[in-house]
């Protein structure tokens, strides 16, 4: 008898949902209402994150691959998602890799890390794309065609890396519906947002990084309120914790060689998952002089290994609850992801730590998938009982403009919900300023030059204005998978642009991690500096005004006050360089105070003036308009 498989012709293209982890990714898709895992071709539910590229120029995913890069470890790409957003000359890159690297030849090219695969130069996007295809391909074998994809990102990702994803997505085949965080991701899988309101912590131990997320669900709408982790800390340390032992037991000595080394690692991490389910295992393992011994490991051992190491997840979850400024009691459940939380130890630390049972019934390897999946199936619109559910993300780092000075504004600060936006107006800080340099800077210190620069534009052809006249509106918008858009308008004249930012890949969790400590380290350092900074950009500012009134406006000086503004002038250029704000900022009030009076004769003048052709709700709106401005982009020198 022949079997006929029947579908319909007409049914509609599928959505699924994708984890590109680290060390292992899945695929999964909502059948009949729930979600579930789709099958690797090689029957397994995990792909292992591992390419191999060999000398034919074929590419060999998966387990598969896994298994090459014991004998050709240079050639096969494994945690790819770690270089993701990375630039050649990142210092991480040389950390990571012990692959060959592709110089780079153009800054193009330096934006992003290339791998050097038996001659063939690959990026980590073309790597990941390779593991999403594989997916891409085991998901058609189940559902013919696939409508769209969500695929997870860590909460941390910048700019730069969600983009890079989006890119491998493409690069798949793949209609990218949308970036989706792991942690919102799990908290969906779980079905939390049909609780409304709570807020939750994500714990996410995987194969080399830990992830910790504390997750607000305020009326259906979750909102990321803090990330932290450690991106180099996993399920990968505890394996060579105990492969250290078990090389003591094979009697490997100082320098036990690669195979050897190999054989232990193989064993430590089969070791590791067996005491999973039970308390003890007996092992044959080879030594180095050519012969066998056993060895018994009991949990209680396993557990004292790498007690040390699931310690230091502690140190980044008490960090995240005080981002978040709440406390382990007002968590309302506590989410387990990650293989690496199937280790009993793991799940009794993390109870202990938040002070309640963790949620781990859903599969932690799975966990994200499946969120993933819901989300597509919501995206796709074929979901009927998720009304709505609103994922709400935040920044990892602040956004901002460089002003005069080198000194920040910072329109969007961190951890703010996207998608988002915010608008603001800067003024010309020169006389017949004719275009804005705009700088656009990702960071949380002070001073542009400690912040990462994410984009320069020129804003150019406005007609040249008295300084404080042009009025330029500055827009950011981000959107919902975190990219940045940038508008500017100088409002007189109507003259616009606007960049999308696509930063150069290059910023790495581990680069956020350390601008946030130097962010707090150098913070009293940072705002003193940024107030010198300010107050001799405002010193400057008024001085020159100053002068250049009293170079037109003189006849309305009354007796004795010509003296006065002078001696004030005098006494603010002598401290305007020096370094003390205080006396910078009560020296500037000073000249302020002489030229009170003067100034509003002079402001009578000019509105009288101003009047001739003009009503005068205008003409006031635009003096006070002026006169709200505070920060002064800094003057662009170039042409017209
Ligand atoms: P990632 O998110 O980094 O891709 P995973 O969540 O897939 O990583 O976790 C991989 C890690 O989980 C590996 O270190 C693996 O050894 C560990 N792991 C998987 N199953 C078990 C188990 N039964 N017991 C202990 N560790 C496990
Ligand atoms: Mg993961």
């Amino acid at each position: 008898m022949t079997l006929f498989e029947i579908f319909d012709p007409k049914a509609a293209p599928r959505p699924i949902g994708i984890d590109l982890g680290t060390t292992n990714s899945l695929v999964a898709r909502v059948r009949d209402g729930r979600p579930v895992v789709i099958a690797d071709c090689d029957g397994g539910k995990l792909v292992p994150s591992a390419v191999h590229y060999d000398e034919s120029g074929r590419v060999v995913v998966g387990a598969e691959a896994l298994k090459l890069a014991a004998s050709s470890p240079r050639d096969t790409i494994v945690s790819a998602k770690r270089f993701m957003g990375r630039g050649a000359d990142d210092p991480e890159t040389r950390r990571l890799g012990t692959y060959d690297f592709a110089a780079p030849a153009t800054p193009e090219e330096a934006k992003s890390v290339r791998f050097v695969v038996h001659g063939r130069v690959v990026t980590p996007v073309e790597v990941s794309a390779e593991i999403l295809r594989r997916l891409r391909t085991n998901a058609e074998d189940e559902l013919k065609t696939v409508g769209g994809v969500v695929i997870t990102v860590p909460a941390y990702f910048d700019d730069g890396q969600r983009q890079a994803t989006k890119d491998a997505g493409r690069l798949a085949g793949l209609e990218v519906l949308r970036l989706l965080n792991e942690p919102t991701a799990a908290a969906l899988a779980y079905g939390l947002e049909k609780r409304q309101n709570g807020l939750f912590a994500v714990y996410d131990l995987g194969g080399g990084t830990f992830d910790v997320t504390v997750l607000l669900l305020d009326d259906g709408v979750f909102q990321v309120k803090s990330t932290g982790g450690d991106s180099a800390l996993g399920g990968d340390d505890m394996d060579r914790a105990l492969a250290h032992r078990l090389l003591e037991a094979m009697g490997a000595g100082a320098s036990p060689g690669h195979e050897l080394v190999r054989v232990a690692l193989d064993a430590a991490r089969a070791t590791k998952h067996a005491l999973t389910d039970r308390t003890e295992l007996d092992l044959e393992l080879p030594t180095r002089g050519g012969g066998t011994t056993s060895v018994r490991v009991t949990r209680d051992e396993l557990d004292a290994l790498i007690a040390p190491i699931v310690e230091r997840t502690g140190v980044a979850c008490r960090r995240a609850l005080r981002d978040a400024g709440v406390k382990a009691a007002d968590l309302d459940g506590v989410i387990l992801v990650g293989g690496s939380t199937r280790v009993p130890y793991v799940r009794s630390y993390v109870q202990e730590l938040f002070g309640k049972e963790p949620l781990g019934d859903i599969d932690p390897d799975e966990v994200v998938a499946l969120g993933a999946a819901i989300q597509a199936d919501i995206l796709a619109g074929s979901r009927e009982h998720a009304s709505d559910v609103l994922l709400l993300d935040v920044l990892p780092l602040s956004l901002g403009l460089e002003t005069m000075g080198g000194v920040v504004e910072k329109l969007l600060p961190r951890n703010t919900t996207i998608p988002t936006g915010a608008r603001q107006t800067f003024t010309t800080y020169a006389d017949h300023q004719t275009g804005f340099d705009l700088h656009v800077v990702q960071g949380e210190r002070e001073l542009a030059a400690d912040c990462r620069s994410l984009a320069r534009f020129v804003l150019k052809g406005i007609p040249p204005m008295p300084a404080g006249m042009a009025r330029l509106e500055v827009t950011f918008r981000v959107d919902a998978d975190g990219l940045l858009a940038v508008g500017a308008k100088e409002i007189t004249t109507g003259v616009e642009q606007k960049v999308e930012v696509k930063p150069s890949y290059g910023l790495g969790d581990e680069e956020v991690e350390a601008m946030l400590l130097a962010a707090l380290e150098h913070g009293e350092e940072d705002l003193a500096s940024r107030r010198l900074i300010e107050e001799r950009v405002e010193a400057d500012r008024i001085l020159a005004a100053t002068r250049k009134a009293l170079a037109s406006d003189a006849d309305l000086l009354e007796p004795g006050e010509r003296e006065r503004i002078e001696t004030a002038v005098a006494e603010l250029a002598e401290v305007a360089r020096g370094t003390k704000p205080a006396l910078i900022h009560a020296r500037v009030e000073g000249l302020d105070h002489a030229t009170h009076a003067w100034a509003g004769r002079r402001m009578d003048r000019a509105i009288a003036t101003a009047i001739a052709g003009k009503q005068v709700r205008d003409v006031e709106t635009d003096v006070a308009g002026a006169q709200g401005l505070d920060a002064h982009l800094a003057a662009h020198h170039g042409d017209g």
